[in-house]
Order: C-alpha cells, then structure tokens, then sequence
C-alpha cells in the first residue's frame, strides 16, 4: 500500500494529528519548534501545518519565536474556528461549557440548571443552555464549534448511540440525546457514557497522561466504572461494560433503581451516603448538606457501613482488573483524608494481596465536564487520522 495514493494521504493525516496534537500539548510554537520537537523534517511540518489553518485548526499569530535566525511566526490553535462544546448530563442537575481544542474549559462560558423531568424538556434546555453560553442561535454555531461532546449517566448502547437504561435518571430510557441534539443544532454530537468519558478525560488531561493501563471508579451519584487495558477503553460488545455497581452485594436489601435490591450502588456511593444522613437527620438532604452535617456531627455508624462498601467496590475492581493504577471519583472520599485512608485500609484487607500491591490508588483529577469535552475532542483527532498511529510518539518520520 505504501507509495499508493491512499496511503500517501493517511500519512499526511497522520503527520496532520500529530502537528495538532503537539499544539494541543505544548501551546503556541513555530514551524521549527514543531520540527525540532516531533521529529518530523520541516517540509512535513509545514505541509501538515498548512492543511490545518485551510481546515481553521490552527491560525498564525503576529507573535515570533525568540531566539537567533530568521524568526517564525507562532501557530496556535483557531481562536475562533477551533473550539468545542461540553455537556454533562446528571440525574440533579446538567451543565453545559465550552472549551479550546486543548481542553480549557472557559469557565465564564458555562452553565447548570436542574434536570428537567421529561426528555423533550432536557432536549430544549440543552439547546437553550447553548444558545445562552455561546450568544449565537443554533444554525450559526457551527462557525465557532466543530461539534458536542455528551457525558450521560446509565447504560449507553455505544453502537448505535442509544441509553438503553439509565437507572438514576429513566427519562433518557430509549432515548438518543446526540443523535436528537445534533439533527436540532446541525453540530455533530457524540454522546459517551459518562464513567468511560471520565477514564477518557483523566487520559487527556488529568493524571492519567500516558498512561494505558488504569481503572476509574465513579461512586459519585451512581457506581460507574471504566477500565483502559493496554491503551484501550474496554467497553465490551455494545459499550455497556463495567456495570459493577448493580451487582448483588445485600440480598433483600435497598431497591435500586435498575429494579434489583441491595446493588452495590444503593450503599456505596455520595448518593448513598446522603441517604443514610438524611435518615440519622430526619429530613432529606443532598450530598454536601451530608458532608456538612457530618463535620459537625460526625455519625460514626454511617461512615463505617460506607467505608466497608466503598472498600468492597475498590476490592472487586483491583482484583478482577488488576490496574496499574485505580482513580476514585467521589466527594465524600476526597472531603476528607481520614476516610480515604480508611477506605484503603479496608481495601486493603479485602483485596488479594499481590494484586493490591501491584496497584496504585489515587484520587480522580478530572471531572465529567472534562470527561464530555475531552469525548468531542478525541472523536475529532480520530476523524482526523486514527489513534494507532499516534500512539508511539517517537521520532518516526511519517512523510
Ligand atoms: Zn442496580
């Protein structure tokens, strides 16, 4: 195939991602810098950059690069062209922001509102919510955004872009949000399950940088779980892998909202835990209304029965998957120091102990607005060229 015209252009494509990828990595740079930094000669650099501003990834700056010779302008990526859209979809409240190609969230540009009770409600606040962040009406936003990313809780049918079942929030049952937001708003749109878009988040711009071999566990409203072996998200036959949480752990107990008893959902999670205080408190409270009542009260018998299942979740993972490295993802584990160190006590005693000390355990960086951004963003530098070909970013020529 080598020499054919179809894979001349794959290699320009590849050569194309790695030029944007290294803007997106290291900021601003000159051609030369690109060269000197990626390895690739300086007409392969200059040839991918070209087809980059035609296409409004990047745009020359007026700014040079310091230092002797004949100055190079800067690239940088599109201010205007080359931007992308996040949405976290969750069972209390949604958020919608937008963000550079290089993952930085404009924070000024984002929005929350509290879920709407029906789909073709939640339908029409995310297309408001978009119109509102980004000042422009929904036919003119592909001008400025080069698509949407999803974070949506449940079982999500990744083939045909479908939650099959999403038992903390059932109006999305059936239903294809990306698919339906897209046909609205002319933008393509890619929904991911919001536990895998947490692993894919974590991976681009969290503490999982370069890593190929890591689980997060997600005990935050619910139990989600994804898991990146050997530099691929595991996603089983349709994308529903990883549903730890609605495994058996008290018969009889709880119901859960996948219409089974006592998961492991209904007791170790911020959602349980909050439950649990509600019912110490006599009135129903959220997660950080729990967080405060337990600082100043703290209700030792509530902290021990979550400990114990938060250890048994960590426990299962390690020893059914055996990571490198497990990230958590929750806010009564990161509230305070004290219950993560006696989550990984138990952990510990419920873990195979080779296994155990085979993995590291540490706290989430990312979030699921990065989880969403960093879905949109992938996707597009798939489009591009795919991922195989990026992986090693040695000092290959491709040209
Ligand atoms: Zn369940």
């Amino acid at each position: 195939m080598i020499g054919s015209p179809v894979a001349s252009e794959l290699l320009s494509k590849i050569n194309e991602r790695r030029v944007l990828e290294f803007v997106q990595r290291n900021g601003p740079a000159s051609r030369a810098v690109m060269a000197r930094g990626s390895g690739m000669s300086a007409p392969t650099v200059s040839k991918a950059v070209a087809s980059l501003i035609r296409n409004g990834f990047l745009e020359e700056t007026e700014a040079s690069e310091a230092g002797f010779g004949r100055p190079g302008k800067l690239l940088q990526l599109s201010e205007h062209k080359a931007n992308v859209l996040g949405v976290v979809i969750d069972a209390d409240t949604c958020w919608i922001g937008s963000a550079r190609l290089d993952g930085a969230v404009a924070e000024e540009q984002s929005i929350s509102f509290r879920t709407p009770k029906s789909y073709d409600g939640l339908l029409q606040a995310v297309i408001n919510g978009l119109g509102e962040i980004t000042g422009q009406v929904k036919d003119d936003l592909s001008e400025r955004f080069r698509g949407v990313g999803l974070s949506v809780p449940g079982l999500f049918n990744s083939r045909v872009g479908e939650t099959v079942m999403s038992p903390n929030l059932h109006l999305l049952d059936g239903q294809r949000l990306a698919s339906d937001l897209s046909i609205e708003i002319g933008l393509q749109c890619i929904a991911l399950q919001e536990s895998h878009a947490l692993c894919v988040g974590e991976r681009m711009y969290g503490a999982a940088r370069g890593m190929n071999d890591f689980a997060m566990l997600d005990v935050s409203t619910g139990l989600g779980l994804g898991i990146v072996s050997g530099g691929h998200l595991l996603t089983g036959n349709s994308g529903m892998a990883g549903e730890l949480g609605h495994i058996t752990v008290v018969p009889d107990g709880q119901r859960c909202g996948c219409g089974n008893r006592g998961c492991l959902e209904t007791v170790a999670t911020d959602t349980a835990f909050a439950r649990l205080i509600s019912k110490e408190l006599g009135r129903k409270v959220g997660v950080q209304e729990a967080l405060a009542a337990l600082a100043v009260n703290g209700t030792e018998k509530v902290i021990e029965q979550t400990v114990d299942y938060l250890a048994i979740a960590v426990a299962t993972v390690i020893n059914i998957f055996n990571p490198a490295t497990l990230f958590l993802h929750g806010q009564l584990m990161n509230s305070d120091p004290a219950i993560f160190k006696r989550v990984m006590r138990q952990a510990k005693k419920r873990t195979l102990s080779p296994s155990f000390k085979d993995c590291r355990i540490l706290q989430s960086q990312g979030n699921k607005r990065l989880g969403a951004v960093a879905g949109i963003i992938d996707h597009l530098a798939n489009e591009l060229a795919p991922a195989f070909a990026t992986i090693d970013n040695g000092n290959a020529e491709l040209s």
